[in-house]
């Protein structure tokens, strides 16, 4: 039988002219806002250096090798980003590489800025602050213990070459205190994930019990058919489909001197009888079809895109299977049962409950007719 659940996609952004545009749209600005932040702070590095060239500290040929260098890549992803050419990546604003040549930057610039170097160090942790936020805590854990031995083997090289310019304990004094500054940003994303994860679960869950109650609020409990208020939903559906040309038929059912079985069996075994029903009608129509319980005994089909030929054949078919349906009783004995149909095709510009009355009527009809029987419109037989 068919659900009713719709999804809707997200709505159209302006990134549709890209490959970005099947995405959700709070996510491609919310890259976009990624790759703007990292080029403003690369922006923002270069503007130090060049104050660092102008202050004499600098090597002004290294620094004017390194700025463009350090803007290229965030530059390249933004242009990527806004073209469309990164939308089939998992990550489309390269995240992780972008974090990475963040830090390797400012790892260059620690060896280029000379006495003011330490202005290298913030540049970096901005970028893993960045990171946790971005990245899940394997990866930032990763990149934290690479971004200090990046930083240590610089200290230990420029020490090493040049220790009048840099003295190794002031290095070894720095290395410290990024190795007391650097390893708090991974704990921190460390329990950022879990808090992410935590919040993930929750969402599954809320969504797992959103789906339930809605699943609750169209099922009938006792034969878990559609229920009489989703039939309805249903028929305005129908109704809305033969607008566009796709006609469909509804039949009532009704199970034949159904409070006899109560009174002779009790109410439980009539409880079996409906769920027996229930199995035996939605195994005998088509997957386009929809059968609920309108109430008590009384259950309803709508036949989809029907032929007036086919759905009486159908329904048909489905009072003979209820007539050999069986239901084994506590006794050893099986109990059989009948159902009478009144089956009508929808007239076009008819509304629902003018085609359920029409089949009401030969619900009647088949019952004064003796029960067990099919009654359809003239024109279906
Ligand atoms: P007819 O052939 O004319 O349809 O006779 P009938 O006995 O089937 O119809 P009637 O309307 O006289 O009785 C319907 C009975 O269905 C009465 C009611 O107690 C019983 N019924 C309604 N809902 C349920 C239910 O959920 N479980 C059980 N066990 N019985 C139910
Ligand atoms: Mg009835
Ligand atoms: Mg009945």
């Amino acid at each position: 039988m068919r659900g009713s659940v719709v999804h809707t996609p997200d709505a159209p952004s302006a990134a549709d002219a890209t490959g970005l545009g099947r995405l959700p749209s709070e996510r491609v600005r919310a890259w976009r806002l990624q790759v703007l932040a990292a080029l403003l702070a690369q922006g923002g590095s270069v503007l130090l250096m060049v104050g660092v060239v102008a202050l004499g500290h600098a090597d002004a040929m290294a620094v004017t090798v390194w700025a463009p260098l350090s803007m290229l890549f965030s530059a390249g992803v933004w242009l990527a980003l806004a073209r469309g050419w990164t939308a089939h990546l998992r990550d489309p604003a390269l995240t992780a590489p972008q974090i990475v040549w963040s830090i390797g930057s400012a790892v260059v610039c620690y060896a280029l800025a000379g006495p003011l170097r330490l202005l290298a160090v913030p540049m970096a942790c901005l970028a893993l602050v960045f990171s946790i936020f971005a990245l899940p805590a394997r990866q930032v854990q990763h990149i934290t213990v690479a971004t200090l031995l990046a930083f240590g083997v610089v200290m230990a090289v420029l020490a090493q070459l040049q220790p009048h310019r840099y003295p190794p304990v002031e290095e070894l004094l720095v290395f410290g205190l990024l190795l007391f500054s650097i390893p708090p940003i991974a704990l921190l994303a460390g329990r950022l994930s879990e808090l992410r994860a935590r919040l993930g679960q929750q969402r599954r869950e809320l969504a797992e019990a959103l789906a339930r109650i809605q699943e609750l609020a169209v099922r009938d409990e006792l034969t878990g058919l559609f229920n009489r208020r989703h039939m309805h939903d249903v028929l305005k559906q129908a109704q809305a489909r033969a607008w566009r040309g796709r006609p469909f038929a509804v039949a009532l059912l009704d199970i034949d001197h159904f409070k006899l079985v109560n009174d002779r069996h009790g109410h439980a075994v009539g409880d079996e009888v409906l769920r027996l029903f229930a199995n035996v009608a939605s195994h005998s129509v088509r997957s386009e079809d929809t059968v609920g319980r309108w109430g008590g005994e009384e259950f309803v089909v709508v036949f989809d895109d029907a032929q007036a030929d086919a759905v009486a054949a159908l329904a048909e078919r489905l009072r003979q299977r209820v007539a050999a349906a069986q239901l084994p009783l506590a006794d050893g004995s099986a109990l059989s049962f009948t159902v009478s149909i009144g089956l009508v095709m929808h007239r076009p510009g008819e509304l629902p409950e003018a085609t359920l009355e029409r089949a009401d009527q030969l619900l009647y009809q088949a019952k004064a007719r003796g029960r067990d029987r099919l009654e359809a419109q003239a024109t279906m037989s």
